[in-house]
């Protein structure tokens, strides 16, 4: 760690007045305090203190949700946790935390901490910042202006993960499992089940040539794009065989999973969300748990959830209302909300926030993105209605109709204030998937549905 000079503390003690400031305001204070300090101190990160033990969350999808996760085990096991919850994950998200758990002195107040961390930020948080360890949840194409594709952001973060970093990694993603092959690691996988196809029949599928010799490689099961296990016919390429979290059997109903460990031992869990990329981000938590001597009593005790902002659910008068983040500009993402969307039980109206708010001059004009997400899986006789919301709800009709979508399922409007009028409640779930920009609206339009369906009861 670098010496703290006079400007390190200048910057110190005006960012956290500003940070208290920003409290004290009711405003957001997740940014800009970090903003400040690199502003008076550009190697802040260098010189401020850091808590012993740093866990670092990363990964196309789950950061946040895992990031949360794994904060409540560590808690509930009695540490006491510096964490970015609110997903500030980016280099000035990580020096606000850092400042934020700093005394006057500099020097840390806390013994661990858990860090979701922006992959693309990895250049520029790392060398400062070392992960202890480091848990990547999965690496999927993403918004092409910002992270191009796996191998870049493969390749950003090959360069930025410390040596001793001891990685927590996904068997089942053959991209995210061979990240900084030098490092020490163990993985957490699941099993195929009795009930799942040996391919989901996705668009993409972001790894499909061997990285070592070029060669199509064969999939032995694939769960959904390339998460599954896979092996190349001409070189030794393939899915980790020895898995030391290996989740064996899922159980859909009950909402419970059997995790073999390494040393042999059996343990039950109940996941929080039945969407499989909740199992996943659940199980990655828990493994990490484990590994880091969390007993499994303490684990089952545990207050986990899927964060609020990130899913749920409510029955009113008969219907059920199931909200989702969807991010848009990220195929995956959005091909996983649909999938999740299908396979609900009963008719369903599914309504589309993926645009951003602030209306078409602020909308991304490359869609290309949604001829990546699967759209085909909205395409499905017990969907009686899609509604397309927002500046982009054409572009989504058109590719909707690609996708095969029967025209009079299809409903658009950019109006956000006439949605709720708009859906067919004769469904009997109404399932709002949103992007990030819209969880405002996705808030206001629940309370509007749920006003509307306790006056029906
Ligand atoms: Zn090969």
């Amino acid at each position: 760690m670098k010496k703290r000079n006079l400007r390190f503390f200048v910057a110190l003690w005006t960012a956290k007045l500003s940070y208290r400031a920003l409290r004290i305001l009711g405003r957001d204070a997740s940014h800009f305090p970090g903003v400040l300090a690199l502003k008076f101190c550009p190697d802040f990160l260098a010189r401020v203190g850091k808590p012993d033990t740093i866990v670092a969350v990363t990964g196309t999808n789950g950061k946040t949700t895992v990031t949360n996760m794994i904060y409540n085990l560590l808690s509930d096991s009695g540490e006491k946790v510096l964490c970015n919850h609110q997903g500030s994950n980016t280099y000035t998200g990580i020096a606000s935390i850092l400042l934020i758990g700093t005394a006057l002195s500099g020097k840390s107040k806390y013994k661990t901490a858990v860090f979701e961390v922006d992959e693309r930020s990895s250049k520029l948080i790392y060398p400062y910042v070392k992960p202890t360890y480091l848990v990547c949840t999965n690496l999927f194409r993403d918004s092409l202006t910002r992270n191009a594709h796996t191998e870049f952001i493969k390749e950003f973060l090959d360069t930025s993960i410390p040596a001793d970093t001891k990685l927590i990694l996904n068997a089942d993603d053959p991209i995210s499992s061979n990240l900084a092959p030098g490092n020490e690691r163990i993985f957490f996988g699941i099993d195929k089940q009795s009930f799942e196809q040996s391919e989901e029949p996705n668009l993409s599928c972001d790894l499909r040539i061997c990285p070592e010799c070029s060669s199509l490689l064969q999939y032995d099961f694939r769960r959904y794009h390339h998460i599954g296990r896979v092996h190349c016919p001409n070189c030794d390429f393939s899915t980790p065989s020895v898995i030391q979290y290996r989740a064996e059997s899922i159980d859909e109903d009950n909402m419970t999973m059997t995790v073999r460990e390494a040393d042999g031992v059996i343990n039950t869990y109940n996941f929080p969300n039945k969407n499989i990329i909740n199992i996943y981000n659940y199980l990655a938590a828990v493994s990490f748990a484990r590994y880091f001597g969390v007993p499994h009593d303490t684990i089952m005790k545990s207050r986990i959830s899927v964060v609020g902002s990130r899913y749920s659910e409510a029955s009113i008068g008969g219907k059920e209302i199931l909200m989702t983040l969807s991010k848009a500009q990220n195929p995956i993402a959005c091909s996983r909300a649909f999938s999740y969307a299908k396979k609900l039980q009963g008719t369903k109206s599914v309504v589309l926030l993926l645009d951003e708010i602030e209306g078409v001059e602020k909308s991304p004009e490359n869609v290309c993105w949604m001829y990546d997400a699967d759209f085909e899986l909205l395409n499905s006789p017990d969907i009686i209605q899609v509604v397309a919301v927002g500046a982009r709800h054409l572009d989504d009709a058109v590719r909707l109709l690609v996708a095969g979508v029967p025209e009079e399922v299809i409903t658009t409007t950019d109006d956000y204030s006439s949605v709720a009028d708009l859906i067919n409640t004769t469904a009997d779930k109404i399932v709002v998937l949103y992007d990030l920009h819209c969880v405002k609206v996705a808030r206001d339009l629940k309370t509007t549905l749920t006003e509307k369906f306790k006056e029906g009861q």
